[in-house]
């Protein structure tokens, strides 16, 4: 096959052109733009709904890489900030609770 932005003739395997940089998707080089991180979604994932990262990463991990990873990482994110807080007020809340027995 040939590089739809240069013309140089590349392995019919080839996702980026080696001489011109530019990507290509086995023929659908029109849907590249159609995949990058979804803001909208990567903001539910992150502050409402981690679960929502997870699921869509499985829908679109075949037809929208970019954005399913992306969306993977701020749920997982996400997730890793509810972990840590949930520990840190474990912890000030067992601090907090502690001089209670002592009444
Ligand atoms: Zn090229």
């Amino acid at each position: 096959m040939y590089c739809p932005h240069c013309g140089e003739q590349i392995s019919a395997q080839a996702e980026i052109c080696p001489k011109c940089g530019v990507r290509i998707k086995n023929g659908h080089a029109g849907n590249v733009g159609d995949d990058k991180p979804n803001i909208a979604v990567n903001l539910l994932s992150f502050c409402c709904i981690p679960i929502l990262g997870v699921v869509l990463f499985f829908v679109w991990k075949d037809s929208k890489p970019i954005a399913a990873k992306s969306a993977l990482i701020w749920s997982l994110v996400s997730l890793g900030i509810w972990i840590i807080l949930s520990v840190v007020f474990g912890i000030f809340g067992a601090m907090f609770s502690d001089p209670s027995y002592y009444y």
